[in-house]
């Protein structure tokens, strides 16, 4: 059964205190209602059913994501072998901004053209303040509801493989053990030539020493282990391609599939479903869509499974 959902969000759901306070999102949300609550004032009375319409769309979107939860509870349990793949979509209920979308944080600024080898190579000095500084906005955050269930859901033999396009290394931090960073991580740096790795913090430390670029033993350059613009896929990108061939069963979320080669991953899972705010080019090949928050539908999820082990019911 094919389950298309669209985004329920509704403040009285106490799947809601999931969510981050530092979401940028959630900010917009606000600003959003207190706008709408002034004009509102002003506003002309509804149309007559109006109203009676909004209820019956809210509650029939909420049966729908009810039912999709289910289906994806159950397609869990029956699979052998589950890959997820994850995206900006999950950091950013972390108050991670996605940088590639023009909805995010530097939207003023080409964080494209600032994180990408091309910078890293002829403007180092650039490289080295301002993108440095962009990556270290992205420490330091906690993970959130989406991460803590994808944990939770490794332990309970539900997930095998966690494939994610994030840097921010907070799959790892929340508890999940078999992880793919496959556009590397902000834990470490390496040398371009020798591949003798350092902590991240040596990058700063060697800026503010005025040491720009900063220098491996061997003379070659030092640079975040982060897979940037123009830079060639890690070694574990290979085993993302191999637990993808070997999965009977992908779950993405959070990521809107734009970004090659990571997009063409979920072509070669068996069975596909898809949490993500936005519509993706695999919505039409997935055998359940939620169009939804990640941290909302998986806390949803956690608390369905959770009620079927308490109730002894069969997920079926
Ligand atoms: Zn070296």
């Amino acid at each position: 059964m094919r389950v298309t959902c669209t985004d329920s969000s509704d403040s009285s759901d106490p799947a809601e205190s999931a969510r981050s306070d530092e979401s940028s999102d959630a900010s917009d949300k606000c600003d959003k209602s207190i706008e709408c609550k002034s004009l509102m004032n002003f506003a002309e009375p509804d149309a007559p059913g109006a109203a009676q319409q909004r209820l019956v769309t809210k509650w029939e979107e909420r049966i729908a994501v009810t039912s999709a939860v289910k289906d994806l509870a159950q397609t869990l349990k029956h699979a052998k072998y589950t890959v997820v793949l994850t995206g900006a979509g999950v950091s950013t209920e972390s108050g991670i901004p996605d940088f590639r979308s023009s909805r995010g944080l530097w939207r003023n600024m080409d964080a494209v053209r600032l994180l990408s080898l091309e910078t890293l190579y002829y403007q180092p000095e650039v490289f080295y303040t301002k993108g440095l500084e962009l990556l270290g906005t992205m420490r330091g955050k906690k993970p959130n509801a989406a991460h803590k269930t994808l944990a939770w859901l490794e332990q309970r033999t539900l997930v095998d493989t966690v494939i994610t396009q994030n840097i921010d290394g907070l799959h790892n931090e929340s508890g999940s053990n078999r992880v793919l960073e496959i556009h590397g991580n902000l834990r470490t740096s390496s040398c371009r030539d020798c591949r003798r790795e350092t902590p991240f913090e040596f990058l700063a430390d060697a800026v503010k020493e005025g040491i720009v670029p900063p220098k491996c033993r061997c003379g070659g350059i030092v640079r975040p282990n982060v897979v940037f613009f123009g830079d060639p896929m890690p070694p574990c990108f290979d085993e993302a391609v191999q637990v993808a061939q070997k999965a009977d069963f992908m779950l993405v979320v959070g990521s809107s599939l734009q970004v090659a080669p990571v997009a063409h991953l979920p072509s070669l899972a068996k069975q596909l479903a898809i949490i993500n705010l936005e519509p993706t080019p695999y919505d039409s090949e997935a055998s359940i869509v939620i169009h939804d928050r990640a941290g909302t539908v998986l806390t949803r999820l956690l608390e369905y499974i959770k009620a079927q082990d308490n109730t002894g019911i069969s997920m079926g």
